[in-house]
């Protein structure tokens, strides 16, 4: 496999963020104003003509908006649950949270994007309030972590490692929309696009084929790099190279932040 996988530590030259720069408080501001940026851009988009944007897969491999969304808002959960593990376990081992698995499971495409963007900024919030308070002592604690191997991680690292997940998705979120927005749709539709209410269900279900239903398994984990990720990220269209990437397509999306 040739794709790459973001970085775990140092620099990640794709979103910037960098695990060895920022102050903890300076980095849980940095997560909580950019997870509400997520829900932000996620909130409009599905507040425009056509609310299923959100559900348009860029590429069959890559995630749409709403799933990527809901793995952000996943991610401030679970993290938060390993905040709380690592400081009442002497030795903790973090269950891994099967990022793939929950696509499907969970039905992360028909998820309401506004309950999404809600849960989102309030698991973000929670996230921020369990992060802040940690002592030195508390952050330089180890607990057996998953990804990218299974590696002692300190809790420092894991508040560091969340923020990333969080950067390096909304820049996933913000392009995805960039590029859709004003929808590149419509799908072709027997009838009139009469109201955009009227016209939702017949978008969903015609939106659902080019997402690659069928494949959405070996897709995703042809996408991630591997099934047993615990909290990696997905590349966006890293499948072959850079070339065809996201990164690659939508080089002027990525400051396009209208939100
Ligand atoms: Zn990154």
């Amino acid at each position: 496999m040739n794709k790459r996988r973001p970085p775990v530590d140092g620099l990640c030259d794709e979103c910037g963020f960098n695990y060895d720069t920022g102050d903890l408080q300076g980095t849980v501001t940095t997560l909580v104003r950019q997870s509400a940026e997520c829900s932000m851009a996620l909130t409009k988009a599905a507040a425009g003509p056509d609310a299923d944007v959100v559900r348009i897969r860029p590429e069959p491999e890559v995630w749409s908006a709403i799933e990527y969304a809901c793995h952000v808002r996943d991610v401030l959960e679970v993290q938060r649950f390993r905040i709380a593990q690592c400081l009442a376990e002497d030795r903790p081992v973090y269950a891994p949270m099967d990022r793939t698995g929950r696509v499907k499971q969970a039905k992360y495409e028909d998820q309401d994007p506004m309950e999404v963007a809600a849960a989102l900024m309030r698991f973000a919030r929670e996230f921020g309030a369990a992060a802040r308070v940690l002592t030195p002592p508390q952050l330089g604690k180890l607990g057996l972590y998953n990804y990218p191997v299974r590696a002692p991680r300190s809790l420092g690292w894991i508040i560091r490692h969340t923020a990333h997940e969080i950067q390096h998705h909304r820049q996933d979120i913000i392009n995805i929309l960039a590029e859709l927005e004003p929808p590149i749709i419509p799908a072709p539709k027997p009838a009139q696009p009469a109201e955009a209410e009227a016209g939702t269900a017949d978008a969903t279900e015609a939106l659902a084929e080019p997402a690659g239903t069928a494949d959405d398994s070996a897709g995703l984990a042809g996408a991630s790099g591997a099934a047993d990720d615990d909290l990696g990220f997905v590349p966006p269209g890293r499948v072959s190279d850079d070339a065809e990437g996201l990164a690659g397509r939508s080089t002027g999306g990525s400051s396009a932040t209208g939100i």
